[in-house]
């Protein structure tokens, strides 16, 4: 690693904890919104006549329900990929690749905070 290459990292390593509770805090709040959106749309599914299979508002509300699904299932796992990166920035292995232990680097950590891998070990 050449100099400046590892100032660059030294500056994201300590930049890291924020940007990573800032994000958390931001998908946290999504979440919240998200569970709000599911409320709503199961009292709506409640209200329509959601037994009849033609009703094209229930069938709208069954596609945005799951679309709903897939977005906090998505939310979720993103969500779980930084608390890991939290975990890895609290015992200091975080930007080291899981796989060969090589510095992951800055370039790859500043698109994915949360990459656990170099680029040769991503799956
Ligand atoms: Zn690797």
């Amino acid at each position: 690693m050449n100099p400046a290459e590892a100032r660059r990292r030294e500056a994201l390593l300590r930049d890291a904890g924020a940007g990573v509770a800032q994000e958390r805090a931001a998908l946290t709040e999504r979440l919240a919104e998200m569970a709000e959106d599911r409320t709503r749309l199961v009292e709506a599914s409640q209200n329509s006549n959601a037994d009849d299979e033609h009703d094209p508002e229930g069938q709208t509300i069954a596609y945005e329900r799951s679309q709903l699904a897939a977005l906090t299932e998505a939310v979720s796992s993103h969500l779980a990929e930084l608390d890991g990166a939290a975990d890895r920035l609290a015992e200091g292995t975080y930007g080291d690749c899981e796989v060969c232990g090589e510095p992951i680097p800055v370039e790859r950590l500043l698109v994915r905070p949360a990459a656990r891998t170099c680029v040769t070990h991503a799956t």
